[in-house]
């Protein structure tokens, strides 16, 4: 049973961490790695999400929103939007990952290109492929 609805921030401003319910069939966990640059460089954000549902679902869609745009470099999956590796405050990301009714999925880091000041806002993910 998925609930598409606007994730929901439980808990941001004051931690390391950001989590986000509501989104699809996932709590969408999100982590700023530490920065020691100065300026626009790589910029790693570690992504976990916990399948509270009773499917399985081979098939994942990642949206994190940024503070200000960013170029998407690498992570665990395939960009999907910006497909041309514009900047963006807005990525999806696909990935393929075989899911369980209640796995917590650790989704790699997602790596992009920004400022050092840039931080996620806002994320959520919903599946496809779901059995
Ligand atoms: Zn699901």
């Amino acid at each position: 049973m998925a609930k598409y609805e606007k994730p929901m921030v439980i808990a941001n401003d004051e931690l390391a961490e950001g989590v986000f319910a509501a989104s699809g069939c996932y709590v969408v966990t999100v982590e700023k790695k530490q920065t020691n640059g100065e300026g626009r460089q790589d910029l790693r954000f570690t992504v976990r999400a916990s399948h509270d549902a009773n499917h399985t679902c081979s098939e994942q869609y990642l949206t994190i929103n940024f503070t200000k745009p960013v170029e998407y470099r690498s992570s665990n999956g395939t960009i999907v939007s910006p497909a041309d590796g514009s900047a963006s405050s807005t990525l999806v990301i696909k990935f393929n990952y075989w899911n369980n009714p209640s796995d917590n999925i650790g989704m790699g880091d997602v790596i992009v290109f920004g400022d050092e000041d840039t931080d996620y806002t806002s994320a959520s993910m919903t599946d496809n492929g779901k059995e």
